[in-house]
């Protein structure tokens, strides 16, 4: 299914219930809360541990986002190994299957600092990946 039709297909979903549960991911508390629609529109929120809860259900029931980490492939001299890197920031969830394939066709010669961008503005979203290691050698031991 097309990732724009399963976008439409959970808007229905939200617009025709009136209660849905949602996970924050916020911090490690991952508190599940039951948000309450009127005619797909938040009305309030329960079982949030704190205000940004409410702001993340918002978020989740209109433009869901997740930060995206991933491993980048790396040639330094005669070696090559798996960078972890990461969006600086979320993404839309409707991006991910597109990040994800440019992150994985994504080639890097070392050395590289961990903080680096590794490819700038991934698919238009206005957000870089990073690298979350420093590779500092020619040759480097992964
Ligand atoms: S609602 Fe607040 S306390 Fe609960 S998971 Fe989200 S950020 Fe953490």
């Amino acid at each position: 299914m097309r990732q724009d039709q399963q976008e439409i297909n959970m808007k229905k979903n939200v617009i025709n219930k009136t209660d849905i549960k949602v996970c924050c991911t916020n911090c490690p508390r991952e508190c599940v809360m039951t948000v309450h629609l009127k005619k797909g529109i938040l009305d309030s929120v329960e079982g949030e541990g704190c205000k940004r809860g409410k702001k993340f259900a918002q978020k989740e029931i209109t433009t869901p986002e997740r930060t995206l980490t991933s491993t980048v492939m790396v040639e330094c001299g005669d070696k090559a190994c798996l960078l972890p890197v990461k969006t600086a920031a979320p993404i839309p969830k409707k991006d991910m299957a597109l990040a994800i394939d440019v992150i994985r066709k994504t080639r890097l010669t070392g050395p590289c600092l961990m903080g680096a961008v590794v490819i700038p503005n991934i698919c238009g979203t206005g957000v870089d990946v990073v690298a979350c290691r420093s590779i500092k050698e020619e040759n480097h031991a992964c």
